[in-house]
């Protein structure tokens, strides 16, 4: 009987702790979910405060393509420019070159905004198309727990604190391309892609820009890749390596990129060759060994506008967003939209 009495109490005593068990773990997970929910929330902060709003009229909204998924979303314009800044530009950079990337990146958006080059999107996601973006919640999850904060409230700073600032040319708003390193000086648009060039858009020349990891790189392959490679593009490729002078350049541009190279029976434009062999810019020269090929480059990009390591570099010696627009765009002025 004891023995029978001692067991309910067991079952009943299983049952009552049971739920109370799973209750308690539960919570224990839901608290968690909602600490680190409510972290985000408070202390990393929403975008900004309603009555800190910009009257951006007409450019108040951006459709945004994701090109991933086809996706488009209408974001505040300044919300939008978060995910910008934040993904085109390291936030270790200094607080002035974000400041002149944030009004670089404006600029370009309602650029595109008045010259659409999507059907139902005023920009997309792609950097090789428009512009770079990324969620607020992605790109906190890629920083370090300890950055989050402190990163993201730079990056608002950057965007709050240059609100309404856009950059002009004769009253126009202008094409403000950028690029990760200019290898010391930038180039012109017609060097770089040929047609019209864009007054604005001229030949400078910064300093400190070898101090940044984006300046050297190298590409190494076989004469055979090599060869290949540029068969892809071009059948009729032929080159001789016994021979002497195969591999020739023919022209530079102002920026001191290539412009025209000859490479066995093809003249072809720096340009190109940087597409072909994925090359970080077109300011390069080719070594020629006995088994492979080297392309030694310098820079990180086009070439065209503003150089991001050059903004930071020049925000370090001193310059503020304003010197620094205004030295990679020729003869502009910074205005509120
Ligand atoms: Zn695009």
């Amino acid at each position: 009987m004891k023995k029978i009495i001692l067991s309910i109490i067991v079952i009943v005593l299983i049952f009552f702790l049971i739920p109370i068990f799973l209750t308690k773990r539960f919570d224990a997970k839901s608290t968690m979910t909602n600490d680190v929910l409510s972290d985000n929330k408070n202390n990393i902060g929403d975008y900004f405060n309603s009555d800190n709003k910009y009257d951006y009229k007409e450019y108040e909204k951006v459709k945004l393509l994701h090109v991933k998924t086809g996706e488009i979303v209408e974001l505040d314009l300044d919300e939008y420019l978060l995910g910008v800044v934040s993904s085109e530009m390291p936030a270790s950079y200094e607080e002035e070159a974000l400041k002149a990337q944030a009004v670089v990146a404006r600029t370009y958006t309602i650029y595109k905004m008045k010259n659409k080059k999507h059907e139902n999107a005023d920009i997309c996601d792609d950097p090789t198309c428009c512009q770079a973006w990324i969620s607020k919640e992605e790109r906190l999850e890629k920083w370090n727990e300890e950055d989050r904060q402190s990163n993201w409230e730079k990056i608002k700073k950057a965007v709050e604190e240059t609100k309404g600032k856009v950059i002009t040319y004769n009253g126009e708003i202008i094409n403000a391309f950028f690029h990760s390193n200019s290898g010391g000086t930038t180039d012109t648009v017609s060097s770089v892609w040929g047609g019209e060039n864009l007054p604005y858009l001229q030949s400078v020349t910064t300093s400190g820009e070898d101090s940044y990891s984006q300046y050297n790189s190298e590409l190494e392959l076989s004469k055979a890749e090599f060869i290949n490679k540029i068969k892809e593009y071009h059948s009729d490729f032929n080159i001789d390596f016994t021979l002497q002078n195969q591999i020739e350049i023919l022209s530079y541009t102002e920026g001191g990129r290539i412009e025209k190279i000859r490479i066995g029976n093809l003249e072809l434009s720096g340009v190109e060759i940087r597409n072909i062999f994925s090359l970080k810019s077109a300011r390069f020269t080719i070594e020629i060994g006995d088994e492979n090929i080297k392309f030694k480059v310098i820079g990180y990009g086009h070439g065209v506008g503003m150089s991001q390591t050059g903004a930071d570099s020049m925000a370090k010696k001193g310059s503020n967003y304003e010197d620094i627009i205004k030295h990679f765009y020729t003869g502009i002025e910074i205005k509120d939209i």
